[in-house]
């Protein structure tokens, strides 16, 4: 039987249904992850947007980042005020068009499964550690060969 995660923000008022496995989960350090979250490190897990039900109202905050010039929707609730979803680029390119961002912690479950990579390690904090053998990078990576495990991934979930 097929999984479903169920993410809610601090109040309860959002509430996201996620049908089926993560792919990727995102482990960022990056100082505006920290500060958007309020913790030192953000997990990201991706769905495929059919997969995914969101309830509740949410206000949207966008920013561009840095290194990537991408526009991202961080989307939280105007209630609490928890980070807890968000959209791929708004430029329409890259592997997670068409997926949704879910905050990891949102699922408040033990037992979610790890992340798949971990990028900004350079702002890590240092007693922070992906478990062994999971691809780290300094900041983003736009190497091709990152991207083209990931978007074969995608492709035979
Ligand atoms: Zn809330
Ligand atoms: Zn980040």
């Amino acid at each position: 039987m097929t999984k479903t995660y169920i993410a809610e923000c601090h109040c309860g008022q959002v509430r996201i249904a996620c049908k089926g496995e993560p792919y990727p989960v995102f482990m960022c350090s990056c100082t505006l992850c920290q500060r958007r979250t309020g913790s030192p490190v953000h997990i990201g897990a991706w769905w495929p947007m059919e997969d995914v039900t969101i309830t509740g109202a949410t206000k949207a905050f966008r920013r561009t980042t840095g290194e990537q010039g991408r526009e991202v929707q961080f989307n939280f609730c105007p209630v609490c005020g928890t980070s807890i979803w968000w959209g791929g680029s708004t430029r329409g390119e890259g592997p997670l068009v068409g997926h949704y961002g879910i905050a990891g912690g949102g699922f408040a479950d033990p037992d979610f499964p790890p992340p798949t990579h971990s990028f900004y390690e350079r702002t890590k904090h240092d007693w922070i550690s992906a478990p062994d053998d999971t691809p780290c990078f300094a900041g983003w990576t736009d190497d091709p060969a990152v991207m083209a495990e990931i978007v074969e991934k995608l492709q035979n979930r």
